[in-house]
């Protein structure tokens, strides 16, 4: 359903993106590993438009879009059909927890106000936050922000979900409420395209994993033979550093 073909970036001459290419399948679960300053972020924001890519192509529903000529119609029908989970959850902070789950169903998407009202809860309850509708983000910890976040992105009924590290902002002890969402919406066929640095996710909720450094793919395959077989030398050091 998506298909990233030699994406490339440079900021002030220096390279961060070199020719990348990922390809998702519709319930994919794709994590993007790799070391700090590897292009992931870059990678990602580049794919939503919050950075240009300075050349490439993507394919998202067999419709192709050049990163170098795509039209602001084009990206936001594009917007339409994705949503970003950031790092830093980005929620208004005087706003509800609903009221941040329902504000671009309402602005941007001109939805009767009842109708975004609706799916607002159900997002809410979908990750476990049906006590804190009224709550905003000051009063909830970095795990309940996260999961408001995600609510925000499952009400949008997007196709994919891309998350910047979702979880490298929170405490240990809060990591895994936000990841045991993640895979309730793996298990029920979401698709995800996931910057992580969280290896057990990696290896037990996706069912895809993209090593990347220094702006290129180092291996690329199904998340088992990765980390039980990984046959690029530098994806065996990745990995025994990690362990
Ligand atoms: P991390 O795991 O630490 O988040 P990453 O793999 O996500 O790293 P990026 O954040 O994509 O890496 O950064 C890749 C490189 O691009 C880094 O060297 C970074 O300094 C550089 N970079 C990123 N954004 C910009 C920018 N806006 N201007 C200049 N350089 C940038």
């Amino acid at each position: 359903m998506l298909e990233i073909k030699n994406i490339r970036k440079s900021f002030d001459g220096t390279e961060v993106l070199g020719g990348v290419d990922i390809h998702v399948d519709q319930g994919d679960v794709v994590a993007i590993l790799g070391p700090s300053g590897s292009g992931k972020t870059t990678l990602l924001r580049c794919i939503n438009f919050l950075e240009t890519a300075d050349a490439g192509m993507l394919v998202f529903d067999g419709e192709r879009f050049e990163f170098d000529s795509i039209s602001k119609k084009e990206i936001a029908g594009l917007r339409k059909k994705t949503a970003f989970v950031f790092q830093n959850y980005n929620l208004f902070r005087n706003k509800t927890a609903l009221q941040n789950v329902t504000e671009g169903l309402v602005v941007a998407r001109k939805m009767p106000k009842q109708q975004a009202v609706e799916i607002g809860k159900q997002a809410l309850d979908k990750v476990g936050l049906s006590d804190r509708y009224d709550y905003y983000p000051n009063q909830l910890s970095g795990g309940q922000q996260q999961r408001v976040a995600i609510a925000r992105a499952l009400a949008t009924n997007p196709e994919i979900i891309y998350f910047d590290e979702p979880t490298s902002a929170l405490d240990p002890e809060l990591t895994g409420e936000v990841l045991a969402v993640m895979r309730q919406l793996a298990d029920e066929g979401m698709t995800m395209l996931v910057v992580t640095h969280e290896m057990s996710f990696a290896r037990t909720v996706s069912n895809k994993v993209v090593f990347m450094e220094n702006g290129a793919v180092i291996e690329s395959g199904d998340s088992r033979t990765f980390f039980e077989n990984p046959q690029e030398a530098r994806t065996k050091e990745f990995l025994r550093t990690i362990n």
